[in-house]
């Protein structure tokens, strides 16, 4: 089982710089998240690990090979537009793309037999395409991207279109793989699942790298400053404690509010307070950043600055 090396990949579109030397690496037996706000170059970056382009300058390697052709049966790509032929049966579809990847008729076939079992859709096999719903054609097309057991799996959102039993399905599918040794790259903007699946992140804004590390470092880096409460009772305490200025009201809905902590707060103050108002405190809790917001946080930041900086060179 083999890293993925990007090492300084450079993609230019006519006057747009989309990826501006990003290097990161992806290990085996570890998921990493590719993450960004739209337009920000996720999808030119996956396109070159997936060999759909290739870097104007710079390196990508999986085990020390350059990505090509020759790594192209080793690896898995479920691009975010799904890429179907919509006559063809589902199952002779699967049979077609295990034989794309080097597997032997009979071996593929079995193999798409397990898989549509897995996934619970066996009696979808002489059904053509177009006849799917969306979920189904989603569920058919990650068959064909892990079929021929890939040591890469390079996946773009792959949880669009799917109800939260076939998320669920898909998440530990995905986590199945990354046991037994697949590395795998996934770019979303689902932040829960970001939080659920991944143990590496890197976060890009307008082509280059702006966060990076696994996700606990992530974590740990924005420190402790989410308190999570959950209560029975009136709710004035809110007000009061925003209206304080130690903490700003990040989510508030009926029994549930969470705070983000000013750096001089002190939780035990906010409890205090609150237990003037609550019947039944049910949780109170201090935790780490969720990654949404950390994703918030780590953009603004970046353009904040590349604006200032921008504004000084129009001074000059
Ligand atoms: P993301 O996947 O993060 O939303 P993209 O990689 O699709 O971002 O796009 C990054 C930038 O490159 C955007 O400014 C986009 O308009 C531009 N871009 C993407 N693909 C092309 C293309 N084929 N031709 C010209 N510009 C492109």
């Amino acid at each position: 089982m083999h890293p993925l090396v990007v090492d300084e990949a450079r993609k230019q579109y006519e006057d747009t710089l989309a990826v501006d030397n990003v290097s990161f690496e992806a290990q085996p037996g570890r998921i990493l998240g590719l993450l960004g706000p739209n337009g920000a170059g996720k999808s030119s970056t996956i396109r070159m690990l997936a060999y759909i382009t290739t870097p104007d300058a710079g390196r990508i390697t999986f085990g020390g090979e350059e990505v090509g052709p020759g790594t192209q049966a080793r690896m898995g790509y479920l691009p975010e537009e799904r890429g179907l032929y919509p006559k063809l049966k589902v199952g002779e579809q699967l049979i077609l793309f295990g034989e794309l990847k080097g597997l032997s008729r009979r071996e593929a076939k079995d193999q798409a037999a397990a898989w549509l079992d897995r996934f619970d859709a066996r009696s979808w096999v002489n059904k053509a395409t177009n006849e799917l719903s969306k979920g189904m054609q989603q569920k058919i097309q990650f068959i064909a991207t892990i079929l021929h057991r890939p040591e890469l799996l390079i996946l773009d959102e792959p949880f669009g279109g799917l109800d939260p039993i076939n998320a669920d399905l898909l998440q530990s599918v995905i986590m199945e793989l990354k046991e037994s040794g697949c590395t795998i790259v996934f770019a979303s903007h689902r932040m829960e699942q970001v939080e659920q699946l991944c143990d590496d992140i890197c976060l890009v804004s307008k082509g280059q790298i702006i966060l990076q590390g696994t996700l606990n470092e992530v974590k740990k880096r924005y420190g402790r400053h989410t308190l999570e409460v959950d209560y029975e009772g009136k709710d004035a305490f809110i007000d009061r404690v925003a209206a304080s200025g130690g903490a700003r009201v990040s989510q508030r809905s009926k029994r549930h509010v969470q705070f983000q902590l000013a750096h001089h707060t002190n939780p035990r103050v906010i409890l205090t307070d609150l237990l003037r108002d609550v019947d039944e405190l049910i949780r109170f809790e201090l935790m780490e950043l969720p990654m949404r917001e950390i994703f918030v946080r780590a953009v603004t930041e970046a353009q904040g600055a590349e604006a200032a900086v921008t504004q000084a060179g129009g001074m000059a």
